[in-house]
């Protein structure tokens, strides 16, 4: 495993200060897996005040969880402190935190037991009270602790069991597993925002056609849809970017659920309202793409016709919208001899017309003989 100075420097000072200091999370267990983890995540028995008092520079992104930045290197090392959780509120928050000083009671919070593993940096001494190393080798995401407690807690715990167990391609393990739709009523409770990262992370996996099976098995689809209908191997054929449309289209949902940017919303919706047409010669084509939008064009043609895809990529370079048109504002107004009116946007669309059935006649000269010709 390679880690990053910075992150080996914020270590050694927290220890040089009298403090205990782990990795922990994410990256002990890729590390275990022998896989390289994308970020390092610091926990460490110094109260968030004295993290600070250590560093020369830090920012206090989540003080209040413990959680400071350090700034070392020109890198961001994330440093949480030992912490415990009180009693879960509305199966989503904690209603309070407590810090701790050794590193058992911090892995006992943690969702799973492949999480739950402590690495000291320096010495590579793991922690690994509840067995994580041997669930990594047996290929198991299993809970730490109590599964009906942990989900009832924090209900989105279920679908991070999907999105391990579907990212490292293992199963869950029996318990874990019937714990998830014996506690639904705590999963419908959590923000779908949360829901949707975790959703998104499965469909990216190249196992999303097992991840699908869990969600349908668990009851988890149809609380997040209200529908189950699935077919996952189809969903796994797709590009992963376009994996939510195929699973949307086959559930029949909207979009509007996921509470995605509304430019993705109104991305997805396109996507699943329009087909390819059955009219494909250029000029049917450039005109559907005037209407949908090029990056909607593609998509479709992606999903139901790739034979189209060079093709389109083709007549995408052609002019498409009004804005393409060679002939812009006071030019166009000179050309037709008035000032601003209707008159200008009914031109433009007569214009535009004209172009996509020639793109050749995209030029002022041509545009101009165009509306020469033409009456309002
Ligand atoms: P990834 O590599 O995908 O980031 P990760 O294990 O780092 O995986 P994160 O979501 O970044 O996952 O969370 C970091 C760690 O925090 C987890 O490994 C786990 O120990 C703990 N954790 C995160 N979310 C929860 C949760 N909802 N309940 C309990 N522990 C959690
Ligand atoms: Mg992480």
């Amino acid at each position: 495993m390679q880690i990053p100075p910075a992150v080996l420097e914020v270590h050694q000072c927290l220890k040089g200060a009298g403090y205990r200091a782990y990795l922990v999370g994410g990256c002990v267990r890729d590390h275990v897996l022998g896989k390289q983890p994308k970020d390092f995540d610091l926990a460490t028995s110094a109260k968030p005040d004295q993290v600070i008092a250590v560093f020369k520079k830090v920012i206090p992104t989540g003080i209040q969880h413990g959680t400071v930045t350090v700034l070392m290197q020109g890198h961001h090392v994330e440093v949480t402190t030992f912490r415990s959780e009180g009693d879960y509120v509305d199966g989503r928050r904690p209603a309070t935190v407590s810090f701790h000083t050794d590193v058992e009671a911090d892995l006992a919070r943690r969702d799973f037991t492949i999480n739950a593993m402590a690495e000291d940096p320096a010495t590579g001494e793991l922690v690994d009270p509840f067995g994580g190393r041997d669930d990594l080798k047996a290929k198991l995401v299993r809970c730490v602790r109590d599964p009906l407690e942990r989900f009832g807690e924090d209900g989105l715990r279920c679908m991070r069991a999907v999105r391990f167990a579907t990212i490292l391609d293992f199963e869950i393990e029996p318990q874990t597993l019937a714990a998830i739709p014996a506690r639904l009523d705590v999963f419908t409770k959590v923000a779908m925002e949360r829901v949707r990262d975790e959703l998104l992370k499965t469909l990216g996996s190249p196992h999303v056609a097992r991840g699908l099976e869990l969600l349908k098995r668990t009851g988890l689809l149809r609380e997040i849809f209200g529908a189950e209908d699935v077919d996952p191997d189809a969903v796994a054929r797709a590009p992963a970017s376009l994996r939510l449309a195929v699973l949307l289209r086959q559930l029949k949902a909207k979009p509007d659920r996921l509470k995605l940017s509304s430019a993705e919303t109104e991305h997805l919706a396109r996507l699943l309202a329009e087909r390819v047409p059955a009219e494909r010669d250029d000029v049917g084509l450039r005109r559907w793409l005037s209407r949908i939008g090029t990056a909607v064009a593609r998509d479709l043609a992606t999903l139901d016709a790739p034979e189209l895809g060079a093709r389109l990529d083709l007549l995408a370079t052609h002019p498409l919208t009004l804005k393409d048109l060679a002939l812009k504002g006071p030019d166009l107004m000179a050309a037709l001899g008035t000032g601003p009116g209707p008159a200008v946007g009914k031109a433009q669309r007569f214009l535009l017309d004209q172009v996509l059935q020639r793109p050749e006649l995209n030029t002022p000269e041509e545009l101009r003989a165009l509306l020469a010709g033409w009456k309002p």
